[in-house]
């Protein structure tokens, strides 16, 4: 019921949530499982394939968290004490002198015996080059105990995590030179329709730039994808059967355009002759309709044609769908509750994703929020979720999506 009491169409739609559970589900029915070893600068993108437990103690050795002195606390008796050695950091150390004191720098080994470190600043060279210690200290101050970050035989990255800048600077830190990672999923992208022309072409009567294709070749390369691009499919039987049979080494098919169950859904029609074929319609706006199928084995996704529903449907369904292929576990993109800065006084019957903006701190939208209208989206830093059955004031929370979470 919407909030007027009158029962809405929710009922026959898909709720964006089920249509994900199914899709991941599909996706874990056919995971990816072939694997290759790359040197850890060319992982970026790429999903771990065997937990990566660390053979080190992080560090390996107490070291100096701070340029100054390493002493024993118990020699520290007010009185200035002889600096016996001066260690750099790459240095062994020698074990400290009893009643004495070692120079030391960021990050070198504090020598056994030294229980503490205290920094150069509360520290006063004497004229004799002793050194007097201003203050008292507490044993394990500014030392970076041995293990502090790991352990050896700790897990640090389980398989199936997504690695970027972070992860490769940790696997490095653990000594790792190379990583086993899944090998990229092949997507097959086809945009349907025959008013599509290729930028760079002349535009005839009827006829629109193929947008699409740029977007979602470019994404999935983010994605850390293998991209076949497959060009543009006419509205036509044949064709679509005799292209689609072509796309034989992928692992998905990727498809824009010709889902509405209209006469021109010659990729519907080549799924049910061919394969097999659910239509689903979605409770999302922009968005609905959905093809989830297989053509010959391989499976194929349809997404609407209209690019911001392209665009968020890919981001929401497809991208979830393509990570846990490769055996990610966190697909979803993390999200945050704001209050939002427009008002939305009419419920709708799909969950609706507004290309919106963060604006002192409240979610504002852009002005057209036609599916056709990608510059929606160029405009904004996030999706704004609006529940189905929901109107909205100013100031009411709603969930903000940024597209940094989706894009990569
Ligand atoms: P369809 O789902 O084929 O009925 O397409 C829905 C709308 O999206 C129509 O206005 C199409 O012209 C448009 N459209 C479909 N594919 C693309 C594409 N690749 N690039 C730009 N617009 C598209
Ligand atoms: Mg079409």
């Amino acid at each position: 019921m919407n909030p007027a009491g009158k029962p809405g169409k929710t009922a026959s739609l898909m709720p964006v949530e089920v249509a994900l559970a199914r899709l991941l589900e599909m996706a874990e029915a056919s995971p990816i499982r072939e694997r290759e070893r790359l040197p850890v600068a060319q992982v970026q993108g790429r999903v771990l394939a065997d937990d990566l437990v660390s053979t080190l103690d992080l560090p390996p050795w107490p070291n100096s968290a701070m340029d100054g002195y390493a002493l024993r606390v118990a020699d520290w008796t007010g009185e200035p004490l002889l600096v016996s050695q001066k260690i750099f950091a790459g240095q062994a150390p020698e074990p400290l002198k009893p009643g004495t004191c070692v120079r030391i720098f960021t990050g070198a080994p504090v020598p056994a015996d030294a229980d503490c470190v205290e920094m150069q600043e509360n520290a006063e060279v004497q004229a004799d080059e002793r050194v007097r210690f201003l203050e008292s200290m507490k044993p394990g101050q500014n030392i970076r105990p041995q293990g502090q970050e790991t352990t050896v035989g700790e897990l640090v990255l389980p398989a199936g995590t997504r690695l970027g800048p972070i992860e490769q600077g940790l696997a490095a830190s653990l000594g790792c030179a190379e990583l086993d990672v899944v090998r990229k999923v092949r997507v097959a992208v086809l945009s349907t329709g025959d008013e599509l022309v290729e930028p760079g072409q002349a535009l005839g009567p009827g006829q629109i730039y193929n947008s699409n294709r740029a977007l979602l070749c470019s994404w999935l390369q983010r994605l850390g994808c293998e991209v076949i691009d497959a060009g543009i499919l006419p509205d036509d039987l044949v064709t679509t059967r005799a292209r689609l049979g072509e796309l034989k080494d992928v692992d998905l098919i990727l498809s824009t355009g010709g889902v509405s169950v209209g006469e021109a859904d010659f990729l519907g029609m080549a799924l049910r002759e061919e394969g097999e074929l659910a239509l689903w319609k979605l409770a999302i706006k922009p968005g609905k309709p959905l093809t989830f199928g297989h053509f010959r084995g391989v499976p194929v996704i349809g997404l609407p044609g209209n690019p911001a529903s392209t665009l968020v449907t890919f981001a929401l369904l497809a991208r979830p769908y393509l990570l846990r292929r490769q055996g990610v576990k966190e697909v979803e993109p993390l999200k945050f509750q704001v209050p939002a800065g427009f008002v939305w006084p009419r419920p709708g019957n799909r969950r609706e994703y507004l290309r919106g903006r963060l604006e002192n701190g409240r979610a504002i939208i852009y002005k057209n929020q036609s599916s056709g209208v990608l510059r929606s989206a160029a405009w904004a830093d996030g999706l704004v979720e609006v529940l189905e059955d929901r109107t909205l004031m100013e100031g009411e929370y709603v969930v903000f999506i940024p597209l940094s979470e989706v894009l990569g």
